[in-house]
């Protein structure tokens, strides 16, 4: 078995996990190239891989050729979600290029409507309810359901609340959910406790230089 690769799904969004597979400016590293089918792995653990049953598409690191297309693609439309959400946050009109390569990988993908049915039936279970599901009929129908997490964000969500870890040499995107709107960094773990710890370190220092001077 392939071993695990370190995505992260703490974004609070599907879309914004997907930008955070290329690291911050500090570290330049990308999971979508760190193996040949990181692609079709981040799509799977992500529960965003489409029904394959019309694709004839099927992952496994034998199937190179579609795992290189496949990173082709995921590349695209990894740059087109990111100058989209950058524009929307600035309150720019999004660039038409990009929509149109949002676009192009929403409708990649074969649309179904299905009604999903309560578990037990005549039961007291949950009502039942119409999805949409996605089939690939070809490689970048692969990514037609990150695609639509990702208009989904851009149409739906409030732009104040998609931001970036203050950390400049981290840069994650997250969705703010907390209550009063003002998260700064992508995680506590990883930025947050980083921050505290350097202006603590930086306050000891003066207050020791303090003590030095008098
Ligand atoms: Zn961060």
């Amino acid at each position: 078995m392939a071993s695990p690769l370190p995505f992260r799904f703490d974004a609070g969004h599907p879309a914004l996990d997907f930008l955070n597979t290329r690291a911050g400016p500090d570290d330049g590293s990308d999971l979508l190239t760190a193996a040949p089918d990181a692609v079709w792995r981040w799509l799977e653990a992500a529960g965003l891989l489409p029904e394959r049953g019309a694709s004839g598409a099927e992952g496994g690191a034998g199937a190179l050729p579609l795992h290189r297309l496949l990173l082709t693609e995921a590349l695209r439309l990894r740059e087109a979600v990111g100058d989209a959400l950058e524009a929307l946050r600035s309150g720019a009109p999004l660039p038409a290029p990009r929509v149109h390569e949002l676009a192009r990988a929403l409708e990649a993908g074969v649309w179904r409507r299905v009604l999903e049915r309560p578990a037990v039936a005549g039961g007291d279970g949950d009502a039942p309810r119409v999805r949409q599901r996605a089939e690939a009929r070809d490689v970048p129908g692969l990514l037609a359901p990150l695609a639509d997490a990702a208009v989904s964000l851009l149409t739906t969500a409030d732009p104040g609340r998609i931001r970036r870890c203050d950390d400049p040499r981290c840069r994650a995107w997250f969705l703010d959910t907390s209550r009063s709107g003002r998260r700064r960094w992508c995680s506590m773990a990883r930025c947050g406790n980083r921050a505290k710890a350097a202006r603590h370190y930086r306050r000891t220092r003066s207050s020791r230089s303090d003590a030095a001077e008098s």
